[in-house]
């Protein structure tokens, strides 16, 4: 029981990583509300794990506020926000191709939403003086990308809103922690469908396409949900305690290649 008693909101939590992130954090104690776009899947998720959800676009600034201060109201607190909601654009088209529909719908879901949930959330424990924040980001925040520059835009932008938010949250002897996650390539269907438009790209199958992904990861296979639940579960628990505006990640020793293989 890790995370005995403490009140958890997770986004994107019908999704790969983030259901699994609700259903380990329910498993540790939390009681979870798990907010995302798709109700009766949403529903389905709560029941299964004993939580509650909440219908939630988190390019909507005003839902997050409403969704804040009704959790508030309803528990007292809110100690854990766990961003996992996001989407992955049109990554089959060179950046001198992407259209601006797709840059701005990658960044409102994946940046702008991220940073109105750090608004909407931290200012309740900045009230209590603790709490912990979890942002996805991705290993793509340390790569280059040929044919996924807003989606790894985005997913830079949010490890620089992990650390600023850590900043804010560590001031006046406040101890809101804030960090973020990287994963590489974690098997959910964000990935297979990255997968597909790489293949297009390339002008290859998604089986060639994921063979020359697999090679390139020392571990030899893509990460699964629970690779990234128990990271997120370590960081939102007390034992990670010390530890803010951190960047973690779990990648199969992917950005750990030498120079030459
Ligand atoms: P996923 O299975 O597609 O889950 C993403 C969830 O976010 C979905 O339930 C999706 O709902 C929801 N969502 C999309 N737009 C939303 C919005 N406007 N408001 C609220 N919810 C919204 O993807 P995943 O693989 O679990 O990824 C979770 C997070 O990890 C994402 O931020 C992703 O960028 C990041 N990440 C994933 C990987 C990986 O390898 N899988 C690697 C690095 C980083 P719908 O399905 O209804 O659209």
């Amino acid at each position: 029981m890790r995370v005995k008693d403490k009140i958890a909101i997770v986004t994107g939590g019908c999704g790969g990583i983030g259901a699994q992130s609700a259903r380990v954090l329910a498993g540790e104690g939390a009681d979870v509300i798990l907010a995302d776009l798709d109700e009766k899947k949403g529903q389905q998720i709560a029941q299964e794990i004993g939580g509650r959800f909440h219908a939630l676009d988190v390019t909507d600034r005003s839902a997050w506020q409403a969704l804040a201060e009704r959790v508030f109201d309803d528990r007292g607190r809110i100690d854990i926000l766990v961003q996992c909601a996001g989407i992955e654009g049109d990554n089959s088209r060179n950046a001198f191709e992407t259209p601006p529909e797709v840059w701005n719908q990658v960044i409102a879901v994946n940046m702008t939403g991220t940073f109105f949930g750090c608004q909407a959330v931290m200012p309740f424990m900045l009230q209590q003086g603790a709490g912990s924040v979890v942002l996805l980001s991705s290993i793509v925040s340390f790569m280059s990308t040929a044919t996924s520059i807003p989606y790894g835009a985005s997913k830079a932008g949010v490890q620089h809103l992990a650390q600023s938010f850590a900043y804010l949250g560590s001031r006046d002897g406040k101890k809101v922690r804030v960090n973020s996650v990287h994963p590489g390539s974690i098997k959910t269907r964000m990935t297979d469908d990255i997968i597909a438009d790489l293949a297009k790209a390339a002008g290859c199958t998604k089986e060639e396409a994921e063979a020359k992904l697999l090679s390139s990861i020392p571990f030899g296979r893509r990460g699964a949900p629970q690779d990234v639940a128990q990271m997120i579960l370590y960081l939102v628990s007390d034992e990670a305690a010390y530890v803010t505006g951190g960047e973690f990640k779990i990648d199969g020793g992917w950005l750990v290649r030498d120079v030459i293989s």
